[in-house]
């Protein structure tokens, strides 16, 4: 890669799991999203991954760049980047936006100025993916939470709605 052309612009680091690869981009990325499309669910291993965009000459690998490893997606052309030493995904290039690079939002150890306030392939989206359902904590298993059961979350609404009742009548 090209060496980085110092700018007055601020930079925020990332770094793939092992730290083997680091890189740095300005600051603020361009936008950020939320894909769920089965591709990028793939590649990350997970319900759906989370991308921060910006332009190209904006991002920087700073360190471990022959770690980096490429895989391309036949159907697509999009080109996909991850670290050979631990697997973290590192950079998704889609070929409709040549000139814009996409990185994983989880690898920023700092805010990226953008909220991924954006969804792609969003009918896509898993029924198993958590979508905000108020969490209990599970007892006996210190850590670990659980959505509340059916049974007891009505019955909590019966009784809610119960108090309403009295304090209205
Ligand atoms: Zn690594």
């Amino acid at each position: 890669m090209k060496s980085w052309k110092l700018t007055s612009s601020p930079v925020v680091t990332g770094q793939c799991l092992c730290g083997a690869v680091q890189f740095k981009m300005e600051y603020p990325a361009f936008w950020a999203w939320h894909d769920h499309s089965r591709a990028s669910r793939l590649a990350h291993g997970a319900v759906y991954a989370t991308y921060v965009g910006t332009w190209r000459k904006r991002f920087r690998i700073t360190a471990g760049e022959r770690q980096i490893n490429r895989f391309e997606e036949k159907e697509t052309g999009a080109v996909r980047s991850f670290c050979r030493r631990c697997g973290t995904p590192l950079i998704y290039e889609r070929t409709r936006s040549r000139h814009m690079i996409n990185i994983p939002r989880a690898l920023f150890q700092s805010r990226t100025g953008r909220q991924p306030i954006y969804h792609i392939a969003i009918e896509e989206m898993q029924d198993w993916a958590h979508a905000g359902e108020p969490l209990v904590p599970l007892k006996g298993y210190p850590g670990v939470f659980c959505r509340r059961s059916k049974k007891k979350r009505r019955r909590q609404e019966a009784r809610l709605s119960a108090s309403i009742r009295s304090r209205c009548s």
